[in-house]
């Protein structure tokens, strides 16, 4: 893997390759990660992931676009003068893991599946209770008591509902998307969390920052 990253390297900056191929020391102990890790600060070397596959296209886009909605809806939360918190954290996990999907590195892999896998279920919870609120008071205005503000029983007001739930579904639909695209075997792959040795997709991290898995059956670290 290494003499892939330093030839494609080389490649890549052939005014340089003098200074590459020193890493081509072998009583450099260094060498390797020195070499990968110079390649990926400014490009990805081709051959250690290969082109980026539709799943992981299909991430990027979902979570721009989940970003896009969080935005809207922090600005449409702070106009009305609501606390927009939520959103606002939306915002900054969605860069962060756009950021990381963009670079193919291992934690935005792992973290991203957990935030949006968590905020999938969240966001499908409140959907679903949102429909059924909007339903039960369309259906009975009644429920809402005789106490309940005038402005309640305003149509205009159910149509901001329904565009407010349309909003949090098509939330929904993106946080799945990311969740279910980045845990295809292809982006797996492309975020190097295939076994090299036998195959096994379930990995640990061996390192505080994930540069280096460990295969959960064969414990094969690489
Ligand atoms: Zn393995």
């Amino acid at each position: 893997m290494a003499k892939e990253a330093l030839a494609s390297a080389e490649q890549l900056l052939p005014d340089r390759g003098a200074a590459v191929s020193q890493f081509n020391d072998p009583s450099n102990p260094f060498a390797a990660p020195v070499a990968s890790s110079t390649a990926g600060a400014t490009e990805l070397p081709p051959g250690e992931r290969g082109p980026m596959p539709t799943s992981v296209i299909v991430a990027l886009v979902a979570t721009g676009l989940m970003v896009l909605l969080s935005a809207i809806g922090s600005v449409g939360q702070l106009a009305a003068g609501e606390p927009a918190i939520g959103s606002l954290i939306s915002v900054v996990i969605g860069i962060l893991i756009l950021l990381g999907i963009a670079k193919g590195h291992r934690l935005a892999h792992q973290w991203g599946r957990i935030l949006v896998g968590i905020g999938a279920v969240l966001y499908t919870l409140g959907a679903g209770f949102g429909v059924v609120g909007v339903m039960m008071i369309a259906n009975n205005p009644e429920i809402l008591g005789a106490d309940a503000p005038p402005e309640l029983q305003n149509i205009d007001l159910r149509t901001a509902a329904m565009v407010g739930i349309a909003f949090l579904f098509g939330f929904v639909l993106l946080l799945w998307t990311i969740f279910f695209s980045l845990g295809t075997k292809s982006a797996r792959r492309y975020f190097r969390l295939v076994c090299p040795s036998c195959g096994n997709t379930k990995v640990k991290a061996n390192d505080f920052f994930f540069n280096r898995g460990k295969c959960k059956r064969c414990g094969v670290v690489w």
